[in-house]
C-alpha cells in the first residue's frame, strides 16, 4: 500500500529543503490598489489588474445585474445550453478591439491556450515557441502531441535555424509567443515573427494576457501587442485573458471567422467545460467598453512603469510590467520581505518560474496607482540599493 498522505508529506518536504515550497497568502482588497494580508494595510505592486477594473463600479453592476437576470452560472456548456445572450455581445466587442472577423471566449486564458493548440496542431506538426513562453502555452503544446522546439527568448536568428532545420520534415507549423512577455515586460518581435512565418509557411500564435489594454499605439492604444507596431502586426490568432487588464475572468482567442468556428467546435476546453457565469460575461463587456473610451486609464499603467523605471535609473519599459533582476533567490524573497515591512507588496518570482540565477522583484503598474505610491516605491527601493 503506498499511503496518500505520507507520498504527499515527503513530496512537500523535498520542496520545503530547497527553499521552494509555496504557500496561499490571504489578500483582501480595500480602496483603490491597496490590499491588506495579515492585518496589515499594503500597496500592491503584484497585481494584473493593469487598468484597476476588478473593482471598478460599472464591472460591479453589470455583474449584479446580468446574475439577477440570468442567474449565477451558466448550467451547462455553451455547446449544451450554457451560451447565454451575454456571450455573443462580449465575443463582438473582443473581435471589435482586436479588428478581426470574430472572437471565441473561453473559461480562462489557461483554458484557451490548453484547448486552441490542439486544435491547430497535432502529430507530425510542429511547434516554435519562446523560451520565455507562459506555462500554459506550453501545456497546450504538449497535450497537442506536435514536436515542440524552443528558440532563445526573442532570438529570431534561432527561431530561423530551427525554421530552416526542422520545417521540412513536418506538415503544419505554429510560431507561438506572449505579446507581452510576463515575467519580463518586454514585446515579441511580431513583424519579424510574422516574416518569418510567411517565409516558412508558419501560423503565428501571440498570448496578449499582458497585452491587452495596456500596449498599442496611438489611437491602438490598448488594443495588444500588435498594435504596438507601425503597421499593426497581424498574428493569426491573437489569444488573450479576460481576467486581467479587463478585470473579470475568461479567456478569448480573436481571428478569421473560420477559425472561431473550428474552435468552437473542437477546443475540447471549450466543449467539455461549463460557460461562464453571466455575471463574468457582463463584467469583461463592460470593462471592453472602458478600454475603447477611456483613453487617460489605457495610458496610465504604462506612463506609471516609466516614471518608475525613470527614478530607479532603469531602461524605458514596453509595458506595465518591471523586472527588478536580483539573482540570488532568497536575496529576492529577503527583499520582497523588506519591501512588504514598509508597506508595499511586491512579489519575488523564483525558479523555475525564472530560469536559474534570474530571481527577481516583479513590479506591476495599474492605472489604480496613485503617483505618491509609486514614488514612494521609488524612494524604497533606492534606499535598498536596487536604482541604478
Ligand atoms: C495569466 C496568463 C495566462 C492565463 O490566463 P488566465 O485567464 O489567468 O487563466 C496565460 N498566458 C499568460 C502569458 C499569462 O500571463
Amino acid at each position: 500500500m503506498i499511503d496518500l498522505d505520507e507520498t504527499a508529506r515527503e513530496a512537500l518536504e523535498t520542496l520545503r529543503e530547497k527553499g521552494l515550497l509555496r504557500r496561499i497568502r490571504q489578500t483582501e482588497a480595500l480602496e483603490g490598489m491597496l490590499v491588506r494580508r495579515e492585518g496589515r494595510a499594503l500597496v500592491n505592486f503584484s497585481s494584473n489588474d493593469y487598468l484597476g477594473l476588478a473593482r471598478h463600479p460599472a464591472l460591479i453592476a453589470a455583474a449584479g445585474e446580468a446574475a439577477m437576470a440570468h442567474g449565477a452560472g451558466a448550467g451547462a456548456s455553451r455547446l449544451v445550453t450554457g451560451d447565454h445572450p451575454l456571450y455573443a455581445r462580449l465575443e463582438r466587442r473582443i473581435a471589435e478591439v482586436k479588428g478581426t472577423e470574430d472572437a471565441v471566449v473561453f473559461g480562462s486564458g489557461y483554458l484557451a491556450n490548453v484547448g486552441t493548440i490542439p486544435v491547430l496542431v497535432g502529430r507530425g506538426d510542429l511547434i516554435l515557441a519562446d523560451k520565455f513562453a507562459h506555462a500554459c502555452i506550453l501545456d497546450g503544446a504538449q497535450l497537442s502531441g506536435a514536436d515542440m522546439l524552443r528558440f532563445r527568448h526573442n532570438d529570431m536568428a534561432h527561431l530561423e535555424e530551427h525554421l530552416a532545420a526542422h520545417r521540412g520534415r513536418h506538415r503544419r507549423c505554429l510560431i507561438v509567443t506572449d505579446g507581452v512577455f510576463s515575467m519580463d515586460g518586454d514585446l515579441a518581435p511580431l513583424p519579424d515573427i510574422l516574416a518569418l512565418a510567411r517565409q516558412y509557411d508558419a501560423w503565428v500564435m501571440t498570448d496578449d494576457a499582458h497585452a491587452l489594454g495596456v500596449v498599442g499605439q496611438g489611437e491602438n492604444w490598448g488594443r495588444g501587442s500588435g498594435f504596438a507596431f507601425d503597421p499593426v502586426a497581424r498574428a493569426d490568432v491573437q489569444m488573450g485573458t479576460l481576467s486581467k487588464a479587463v478585470g473579470a475572468y475568461g479567456g478569448y482567442v480573436a481571428g478569421s471567422a473560420t477559425l472561431c468556428d473550428w474552435l468552437r467546435n473542437r477546443a475540447r476546453s471549450l466543449v467539455y467545460s461549463t460557460g461562464l457565469p453571466p455575471g463574468v460575461v457582463a463584467a469583461a463587456s463592460a470593462a471592453l467598453d472602458i478600454v475603447t473610451l477611456d483613453a487617460g486609464r489605457v495610458a496610465r499603467p504604462l506612463m506609471l512603469a516609466r516614471r518608475l523605471a525613470g527614478r530607479l535609473g532603469l531602461a524605458e519599459p514596453a509595458s506595465a510590467i518591471l523586472p527588478l533582476i536580483v539573482g540570488d533567490a532568497e536575496a529576492a524573497v529577503a527583499m520582497a520581505r523588506r519591501l512588504e515591512d514598509e508597506g508595499f507588496l511586491v512579489a519575488a518570482i523564483r525558479p523555475p518560474t525564472v530560469p536559474q540565477g534570474t530571481a527577481r522583484l516583479r513590479i506591476t503598474l495599474s492605472a489604480a496607482h496613485e503617483e505618491g505610491q509609486v514614488d514612494a516605491l521609488a524612494d524604497a527601493l533606492t534606499a535598498m540599493g536596487l536604482a541604478r
